[in-house]
């Protein structure tokens, strides 16, 4: 029978393969959730892929990669579509979209959670904090799981509990092939290694299994915050402070435009400030005596640092990163808080344009150290320092103007970066993926690839080539 095409060049038959019994949903261009159902998180990716298959369950997923390898299709995955470069949307090819998979079961008596590969990070919150326990994972609600999780996963507890990856049991693959794999310590340890760490590059992750540990509910954290001008001074108070702090204590040095919110005097609204937001995952006396020092340093402007539900911390950040704003980041590893570092950071915090603009600088170490190098694919256990550089405007309007500012930046910061956690990477070339993971990683890992994905069918990630 011959074949016929629809009019961006699909096989209408290997279509109807995949429509039966395809239990999600098949988006196609003239479709009117189609316009939905493409955007991702980064209003500056705007991309228009020919099929988007909403997956229901694992044998949706394994349809899918089915039809994308008998289609030759370029296929991009997507867990919760906050990749800052938008890999996970394509022009012209097959989107497999895993977020109608949104299960999560707690069972409160191994202190273990399942989480399918839809799910965000405040519904696995909801879900834990039930039970007074938490996955310890990013700071921004919205970030899926999947993706977060594949690259290591770095947030509020990642000093007390360490990584996401820290905690996964194991993992749930559909691969290149379409098969269905079990990955953990016990079975298929060299593909679980590569999935800690790895990101997309081995296959689709259908379903996570993480070890749970007692949170909250109450912790005690929040903001201070001083004018910008004061941003030197703070940080070299602070970097002089926070060399002893306990695993127990996770801060962030965010400097921004101060949002008019009712916990910053109206006066500074519209205004640059410096603030170093923190969670104290312990005893609250413990984290209040602590913490105290850095209350008192300068007469902060204002101090919204309190005890108050983990997931109230957790939901802080998400008015500052909506979905469709114009986003560009660049970031690195540091390797100390020199003066150097703090001049520059200082300098151009300063000449930062668009009032949307946030970016923060991660305190690591703790618990994530306390794993070895070689343990995960994951790199950069070590590293002291994590800048995130990020530009935000609105729209088009200004947003070169703020990619410049980004760029000039961290070029300025290059005598002192190390390496790069691959979550934080844009569309940067393979060099920098080398980089992330290290030249001797890296070619392990391109062994990995080359055992699970040898045709490269999973690429639009950062990529680790089969070789
Ligand atoms: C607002 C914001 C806040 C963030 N905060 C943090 C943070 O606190 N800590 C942190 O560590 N990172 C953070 N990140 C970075 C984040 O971890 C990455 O962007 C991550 O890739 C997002 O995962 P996702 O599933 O939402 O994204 P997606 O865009 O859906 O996917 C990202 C990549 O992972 C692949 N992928 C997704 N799901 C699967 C799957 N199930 N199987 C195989 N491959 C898959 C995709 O193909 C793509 O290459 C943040 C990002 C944003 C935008």
């Amino acid at each position: 029978m011959a074949r016929t095409m629809n009019r961006v060049g699909i096989d209408e038959r290997a279509l109807e393969t995949l429509a039966a019994g395809y239990r999600g949903e098949i988006v196609r261009l003239d479709d009117p959730s189609y316009e939905e159902h493409r955007q991702v998180w980064n209003g500056s990716i705007d991309r228009h892929p020919a099929v988007i298959a909403r997956c229901a369950g694992v044998a949706d997923v394994i349809a899918a990669v089915r039809f994308g390898r008998e289609t030759g299709l370029r296929t991009a995955v997507r867990g919760g579509g906050h990749s800052f470069p938008g890999q996970s949307v394509c022009d012209d090819g097959l989107v497999i979209d895993l977020s109608l998979m949104r299960g999560i079961r707690v069972d409160p008596a191994r202190r273990t959670v399942r989480v399918q590969a839809g799910v965000l990070l405040g519904e696995l919150d909801r879900e834990t904090q039930q039970f007074g326990m938490a996955v310890p994972a990013g700071i921004v609600t919205h970030t899926g799981v999947a993706g977060l999780t594949l690259g290591g996963g770095i947030g509020w507890l990642q000093r007390k509990l360490g990584l996401t990856i820290d905690q996964l049991l194991s993992v749930d693959v559909v691969t290149a092939d379409g098969e269905f794999v079990s990955a953990s310590a016990e079975e298929n340890a060299d593909l679980f290694w590569g999935l800690r760490g790895g990101g997309g590059n081995f296959g689709i992750a259908t379903d996570f299994e993480f070890r749970l540990n007692p949170v909250g509910p109450t912790i005690l954290g929040g903001p201070i915050g001083w004018p910008m001008e004061k941003s030197g001074d703070v940080l070299r108070f602070y970097r002089d402070w926070i060399k002893d702090a306990p695993d127990e204590l996770m801060t962030l040095v965010v400097h921004r435009t101060a949002p008019p919110v009712p916990f910053i005097p109206s006066e500074l609204h519209g205004t640059k400030v410096v603030m170093v937001a923190a969670c104290w995952a312990g005893d609250l006396d413990a984290g209040e005596k602590f913490l105290k020092p850095l209350r008192e340093y300068s007469s902060p402007a204002f101090d919204a640092c309190g005890p108050k539900p983990f997931v109230a911390l957790q939901g802080m950040f998400d008015p500052s990163f909506p979905h469709g704003r114009w986003y560009y980041f660049r970031a690195a590893n540091l390797t100390e808080l020199s003066d150097g570092v703090v001049d520059t950071i200082a300098e151009h915090a300063a000449k930062m344009k668009s009032p949307l603009t946030a970016f923060p600088l991660w305190q690591m170490g703790g618990a994530i150290a306390r794993v070895g190098e070689d343990d995960t694919a994951y790199t950069g256990r070590a590293v002291e320092w994590n800048i995130n550089i990020n530009a935000a405007t609105e729209g088009p309007e200004g947003f070169e103007v703020e990619r410049d500012w980004v760029r000039s930046f961290w070029s300025a910061l290059e005598p002192w970066h190390t390496s790069v956690y691959v979550n934080f990477l844009m569309d940067e070339g393979e060099d920098r993926i080398r980089q992330a993971y290290g030249a001797a990683k890296y070619d392990r890992l391109k062994a990995l690839k080359k055992k699970y994905d040898p045709d490269n069918f999973f690429r639009l990630n950062q990529n680790i080539p089969p070789g």
